[in-house]
């Protein structure tokens, strides 16, 4: 059985070749898999019997299920799990954000950057995600909202498990994939990448040509502060990080964002705000400070609101922007930080 979910229109006619069937036959069965939610041939209606029937022999659509749900206790977000096809599966979040619907996807199952401060590193790498899996996840919870009537997928956020520039080709296809008018149609400045900070794959997608957002994982104004909680950057020193990230931002016009966990005692401190204020000056770049969520396994603790406040308000008088992301699902351990591979 040939699977048809997650393939591009290419990939569909490829499938369909041997049927000898019409060129947009391809797009009607991905306008119904993407956004009609079809999981079968035979709800296709405009297709004829006989051929549903033929195809169906030798054709599955395949699309990953929900296997559980959880719904924050202020309804706000949701976080999904979604079983693929070799029994493991990944979390993925919907958050209603004031500015619309938002989805976080998983790039990975598991993870091994190896971050002090992060869940989803804890059973290390499983294996990279297909872009189709990927792609999986926004549909997934785009039909869920549509049968809700509640509005669709507004935005993405690629910040789940994972890091998504070590699986730069499959990510890379979700993106344009997610762009298509046969799935989502979505506009690429409303797709946020986040990375710790992979700077080959940065300089790689700098050249795309595609205005998407990007975030930095950066959490730590200097080398060996950052090397104490992100193991990664011994092998990306924070100077190449900030050359990348400049880079990008100078060749796609976009605003970059970087974000800073604030780890009580560790990256909190007046020295850590003066240098990251040193660090960032004059750069076309805002910073996302993330208070840390807590994660069972690690033992970092959140600073008290004085001292997020005291860390906004300093870098704010040296007029860089800032804002400070508000924890969403903590309760469900949907949060950021929280998202972690399951083998069922
Ligand atoms: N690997 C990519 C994508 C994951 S994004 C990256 O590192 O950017 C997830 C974001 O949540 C990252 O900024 C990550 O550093 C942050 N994060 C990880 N653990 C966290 C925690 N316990 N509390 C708050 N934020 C956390």
């Amino acid at each position: 059985m040939t699977q048809l979910f997650g393939l591009g229109l290419s990939g569909i006619r490829a499938a369909l070749a041997p049927y000898r069937v019409p060129a947009y036959r391809a797009r009607q069965i991905a306008a119904w898999m993407y956004q009609k939610g079809a999981g079968s041939f035979d709800v296709m209606t405009d297709l004829s019997k006989a051929l549903r029937a033929v195809l169906s022999q030798s054709l599955a659509i395949g699309r990953p299920h929900v296997k559980d749900r959880l719904i924050s206790a202020d309804g706000r977000t949701q976080k999904f799990l979604l079983g693929l096809a070799d029994g493991i599966a990944v979390e993925t979040v919907l958050m209603r954000q004031p500015y619309g619907n938002s989805v976080c996807v998983s790039t990975q199952a598991g993870c091994n950057m190896g971050c002090a401060f992060c869940a989803s590193t804890l059973k290390g790498l499983s294996r990279n995600l297909t872009s189709g899996e990927i792609l999986a996840q926004a549909i997934v919870i785009n039909d869920m909202l549509r049968e809700a009537d509640e509005g669709k997928v507004d935005t993405v956020v690629i910040m789940g498990s994972g890091e998504p520039l070590m699986n730069y080709d499959n990510v890379l296809e979700f993106i344009h994939l997610m762009h298509e008018e046969y799935t989502l149609g979505m506009s690429y400045r409303s797709i946020t990448l986040s990375t710790s900070g992979i700077v080959e794959g940065m300089r790689r997608l700098a050249e795309e040509g595609i205005p998407l957002s990007l975030s930095v994982s950066l959490h730590a104004p200097n080398q060996s502060l950052r090397e104490r909680i992100m193991p990664i950057a011994r092998r990306y020193p924070l100077a190449d990080v900030i050359a990348a990230a400049k880079h990008y931002a100078a060749v796609t016009k976009r605003r970059l964002t970087y974000e800073y966990i604030l780890i009580d005692g560790v990256t909190d401190g007046e020295e850590q705000m003066r240098e990251l204020a040193d660090l960032l000056h004059g750069q076309l770049a805002s910073v996302n400070l993330i208070p840390i969520n807590p994660v069972a396994q690690r033992g970092f603790l959140r600073p008290s609101p004085e001292r997020i406040a005291r860390f906004e308000r300093y870098l704010a008088r040296r007029r860089i922007a800032v804002t400070v992301r508000r924890e969403m699902g903590a309760d469900i351990q949907a949060a950021c930080g929280q998202l972690r591979n399951k083998h069922l």
